[in-house]
């Protein structure tokens, strides 16, 4: 906790202004009963009276529909059907207020996006441009699980700056040089004292033994795979699932996509959205086969590819952060604990 500074509450507001003027800003804030994270200004407001977003931050980085490329479709037009790049905005940003679970998340799908083959381009520059400011969880929810996966309510490492709420004041602790940057580059601000660190440290200690962690995921990896794939409980975890999507659609390290044109009079649109492993139609083939076409199979599909696929593969443990949203939401009640410990069992 070198260097860290103090704000005190009533003075943040001038600060994110501040800031706004070098960075695009993004900040949870209200909405209805939940919280979003959306960008400053225009009557969009920071409020840190939250657990967590309801929707992860992810699309910052990974927008949810993302125009990837244009066309034209007029015969008339000398570049038709040639495709462009779509205009984008790669200008510097900063996620204020990120919990350290959803930045957690960006270091597991990293993987996906960024590999020794492949190389996302839109979601590096975004990833590559965008500064995370955490927030500690004082209170973590009683679904939350970072904990056990590399994580904690406190954790630093994929962050910038971590903040501390202390009551009736912040403290900015910065964790990378352009976290350091950062903090300085804010004017009148005092250091943090020792009593302000002790209490600090003591935040942290209490919020990460209020956490109810899962078993050593890690111990999944001696598991034979077919074994868990036949194994016998996945009809019975699945009965209730209603194929909803929702626990993809909120989880912060689902990162499916499909790629559709849409084209309106002349002008054509190719556009990447987010999809999800739990629809039937994700694995239509044009044939009209469909290898999952039934809810056991897709359901099995996303907690063996969260717990043991990804976990086998890229050696950076389970694709989860142990947000806890997937068993906050679920209509049912399906829980990604109670999974992990029929699977460790086989
Ligand atoms: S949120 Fe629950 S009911 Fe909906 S698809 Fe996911 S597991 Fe099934
Ligand atoms: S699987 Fe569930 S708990 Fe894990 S990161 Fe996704 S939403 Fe969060």
């Amino acid at each position: 906790m070198k260097d860290s500074k103090i704000i005190e509450k009533d003075r943040l507001e001038d600060v994110l202004n501040n800031l706004k003027e070098r960075y695009k800003v993004f900040v949870p804030s209200r909405d209805g009963d939940y919280h979003l994270f959306r960008p400053l200004g225009n009557g969009i407001r920071a409020d840190l009276n939250y657990q967590n977003s309801r929707l992860s931050p992810k699309g910052i980085i990974y927008p949810q529909s993302d125009r990837m490329f244009v066309y034209s479709i007029d015969p008339e037009e000398e570049d038709a059907f040639i495709m462009k790049e779509a205009e984008k905005d790669f200008s510097p940003q900063l996620i204020f207020g990120i919990r350290p679970c959803d930045a957690h998340a960006f270091n597991i799908v990293k993987v996906n996006f960024d590999t020794p083959e492949y190389k996302d381009p839109w979601w590096l520059k975004r990833f590559n441009s965008t500064l995370f400011i955490g927030f500690g969880c004082n209170n973590p929810c009683s679904t939350c699980f970072c904990t056990s996966v590399g994580g904690g309510p406190f954790h630093e490492q994929y962050l910038d700056v971590l903040m501390y709420d202390l009551g009736d004041k912040y403290i900015f602790s910065p964790i990378t040089d352009k976290g350091r940057e950062l903090i300085e580059g804010i004017e009148g601000l005092d250091s943090a004292s020792e009593s302000d660190l002790k209490k600090a440290k003591e935040l942290k200690q209490s919020a990460e033994a209020r956490i109810n962690g899962i078993g050593e995921v890690s111990l999944l990896k001696d598991k034979d795979t077919l074994s868990l794939f036949n194994a016998p409980f996945w009809e019975e975890v699945a009965f209730s699932c209603l194929n909803c999507g929702t626990c993809t659609f909120l989880c912060p390290t689902c990162w499916c996509f499909d790629i559709q044109d849409e084209v309106y009079k002349k002008e054509g649109d190719r556009i990447r959205n987010w999809d999800s492993c739990m629809f039937p139609l994700f694995t239509l083939h044009g044939s009209g086969h469909n290898p999952r076409d039934k809810k056991f199979q897709r359901v099995r599909q996303r907690f063996m590819h969260k717990l043991k696929y990804y976990l086998d593969r890229y050696g950076n443990g389970i694709q989860c952060s142990g947000c806890g949203r997937c068993v906050r939401y679920c209509p049912v009640n399906i829980d990604i604990r109670e999974v992990f410990n029929l699977m460790i069992q086989i």
